[in-house]
């Protein structure tokens, strides 16, 4: 490691459950941004994000997919909320083999927020532009980071599919995804 420093831009998106009426707008805008061409289908189970719903009580949960882990973790976690319990694997954001979520129905892929990555950028991540209450908001901060560990979304994406599916599936999947678009 040498010790040289380079800028970084660490893109937040905050959540206020207390506004969040589960109207499930954020799933449709980023499952239609992501499909492929672009707006030509809305499917929310390709969304990476995901409105965890207890109707009941009035709660609602806007998750937003993590990583893809290969192997389901050895414990849960119970969160507590308004003195109710939201157990297992509720509020967890990875794409993982435990479950469904977060996975691209059609080929099993693991789906992971981008930010909304495109070229141009977007002035805002679609979910955060969609969600009229403001219950998605958007923050950008600088921050300094070593050289050696700035790897961007992209390369860790194709990290995990290339752990996940092997070299040869994921250059396959690009070549027919490349055709289609
Ligand atoms: S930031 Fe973009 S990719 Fe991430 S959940 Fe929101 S719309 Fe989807
Ligand atoms: S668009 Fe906003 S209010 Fe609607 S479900 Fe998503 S986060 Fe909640």
């Amino acid at each position: 490691m040498n010790g040289e420093k380079k800028k970084r831009i660490i893109k937040t998106i905050k959540v206020d459950i207390n506004k969040c009426h589960g109207c499930r707008a954020c799933e449709v805008a980023c499952a239609s941004f992501h499909s492929i061409p672009k707006y030509s289908s809305v499917n929310p189970a390709r969304s990476r994000i995901r409105v965890i719903r207890d109707e009941l009580n009035n709660v609602f949960l806007p998750i937003r997919a993590g990583a893809y882990t290969k192997s389901e973790c050895a414990g849960r976690q119970t969160y507590i909320i308004d003195g109710r319990e939201y157990g297992e694997c509720n509020l967890c954001n990875a794409s993982c083999p435990a479950r469904d979520l977060f996975k691209e129905p059609d080929s099993g892929l693991p789906l992971r927020c981008d930010m909304c990555e495109d070229d141009p950028d977007l002035e805002l991540p679609k979910c955060v532009e969609w969600c009229l209450v403001d219950a998605l908001t958007y923050e950008e901060r600088e921050e300094e980071v070593d050289e050696e560990v700035d790897l961007n979304d992209m390369e860790i994406a194709v990290e995990d599919l290339v752990e996940k599916y092997g070299l040869d599936k994921v250059i396959d999947t690009i070549a027919r995804l490349t055709k289609k678009a």
